[in-house]
Formats: structure tokens, C-alpha cells, sequence
């Protein structure tokens, strides 16, 4: 039998000349896995993308909420407020609204695809990150990771050129994305994204000291609660919306994953307000 192994990924952004910026170019060493057998129960740190890696405040969320509120117009032949409705319930069910609409209206999933995140106008939005570009360095280079994921709900286009836009794109070991040429369509914050994942960064996700080592970080409130319960060492939860952080600390099971919500109990989730305060909190 010969186990399948991973292909490195290089990718160069059209829309960026390769002298922008540093980490325009997307290297990938392990690209979408899986790591090879030596590197069995490494310590790795998990990195989401969207609405993580650069704030909702870049307006690229609004503009994704404007083409997937367009999709579910056009193809649900809805009025405003029935696809606004439905693309929250959704997306709060699912943690993806392409879930639901491939669930329950069979649609295909490479053309929304096309029709909402490939069609997004990044350039015009993302920007150079030197300061994330930097504190991530850093973090690599203290040595106390083996390795950099990325784990997206999005697709892989999406995922490298925001990544290439970001100039984060020589930063990571590789990826694990959403695929959604498959039916039905497995992502966060589904326990068998989570072991799909686990399995290409060759974790053995019954060995509780192996997964005590993992660290995870994601904006999405569902999505950092099911990587707590599944045992995940750290857990930070990027919270940027000051209105999101008000109503979280309300929730009823808030001291359950979050403690006292100061960050001082590593066994619950820390919450980060910044993202460039994960490097003072790891
Ligand atoms: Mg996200």
C-alpha cells in the first residue's frame, strides 16, 4: 500500500506583482497535506482565515454578506428579508451558508463558489499586514510550534489569494480548506472537519497529550467551542466586534468555555480582542 503524500503548493497571485510586498507569493510546504509520517503528533498551531487573519472592518465580510445575500435571491427567488433571514439561520446552523444551500436546495457548490468568494474584490480591500506579518514570524521562530495550518471553511482560491494579499504567504506549512466539490459538504464546526483535519496533519486525535500541544485560533464563536470540546490544548477566540464581546459575556455557558473570561485559566478559551495580542497570550 502506498500512503498518499503531500505536494508542495506555490501560488502567485495575478493581481499582485511579486515585489508588493513580502509573502505575495504562496508557498505551501506541505500544501494541502498530509504531513508525512515523521512529523506524526507534532505541535501544531491552527490559524482560520477570514474575519481572523484581517479585521471585519476591512469590509470584505460586507462585501461577502452583499454577493451571498444576491445568491440567495437569485436562486431562492427570495425578497430581501427571507434571504436575509435564511443566510443567518444558516450560517448560525451550519457555520457556512453554503451548507444549508447545498443541504436543503442541492446547490452546486463550485459555481456559488465562483458566483460569491472568486468573484470578491480583494484587492481593493486586503492590504500588506506587516505588523500581523511580523508577530507571526516571531512566533515561528521561537520555535515553540512545528507547525503553521491554516483550516478555512473557505475554498482553496479564496484561501490563497487572501493569504497572498495579507503578504502571510510564505508563513504557513499548509492548509486544510472546505471542499466543496464533495456532497455533502463537511466544515467547521463539524467534529468530522475537525478529524479530517487532524488526520492530514497526521495527529492521533486519541492521544490526549498530543492534542493537548495543538493551539487554535478562529473568530467564529461555534467553531472555537467545538475545537475546546474536542480537546484542542489552547483555544483563543478572536473577537473584534465590541457588541459580538458584550453579548458573548451574557451567554449562559460563557464561564463554561471562556472562565472567567480573563484569560488567566488556559484550559478554557482566551478571548482576543486584536489579533496582534496573540503573541502576548500563547
Ligand atoms: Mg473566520
Amino acid at each position: 500500500m502506498t500512503l498518499p503524500t503531500s505536494t508542495s503548493i506555490t501560488y502567485k497571485n495575478p493581481e499582485l506583482a511579486e515585489a508588493d510586498h513580502p509573502g505575495s507569493a504562496v508557498e505551501l510546504q506541505y500544501g494541502f497535506g498530509p504531513l508525512p509520517s515523521q512529523l506524526k503528533n507534532k505541535k501544531i498551531f491552527f490559524f482560520d482565515i477570514d474575519n481572523c487573519l484581517y479585521q471585519r472592518l476591512t469590509k470584505i465580510h460586507d462585501l461577502m454578506q452583499v454577493k451571498i445575500h444576491q445568491y440567495f435571491k437569485d436562486h431562492l427567488q427570495l425578497n430581501d428579508d427571507d434571504a436575509h433571514n435564511l443566510h443567518m439561520n444558516y450560517y448560525k446552523t451550519y457555520g457556512l451558508a453554503l451548507e444549508g444551500l447545498v443541504r436543503n436546495h442541492q446547490v452546486d457548490a463550485l459555481e456559488y463558489n465562483a458566483k460569491v468568494d472568486d468573484s470578491l474584490d480583494l484587492s481593493s480591500v486586503l492590504n500588506y499586514e506587516p505588523e500581523l506579518r511580523e508577530m507571526l514570524q516571531r512566533i515561528r521562530e521561537s520555535g515553540e510550534f512545528d507547525i503553521f495550518w491554516l483550516v478555512t471553511n473557505a475554498y482553496k482560491n479564496h484561501a490563497l489569494r487572501v493569504i497572498s494579499f495579507l503578504g502571510l504567504g510564505d508563513l504557513f506549512d499548509g492548509l486544510t480548506y472546505c471542499d466543496y466539490s464533495l456532497f455533502p459538504i463537511v466544515c467547521k464546526p463539524m467534529d468530522l472537519f475537525y478529524y479530517k483535519c487532524l488526520g492530514t496533519v497526521n495527529l492521533d486525535k486519541e492521544n490526549k497529550e498530543a492534542m493537548a500541544l495543538l493551539h487554535f485560533v478562529d473568530d467564529s464563536e461555534i467553531n472555537v467551542k467545538a475545537a475546546h470540546k474536542l480537546g484542542f490544548g489552547r483555544v483563543f477566540h478572536y473577537v473584534e466586534i465590541d457588541k459580538e464581546y458584550e453579548a458573548l459575556k451574557r451567554k449562559p455557558d460563557f464561564e463554561e468555555f471562556y472562565g472567567k473570561g480573563d484569560n488567566s485559566d488556559k484550559s478554557k478559551i482566551s478571548i482576543l480582542r486584536n489579533i496582534l495580542e496573540l503573541e502576548s497570550v500563547v
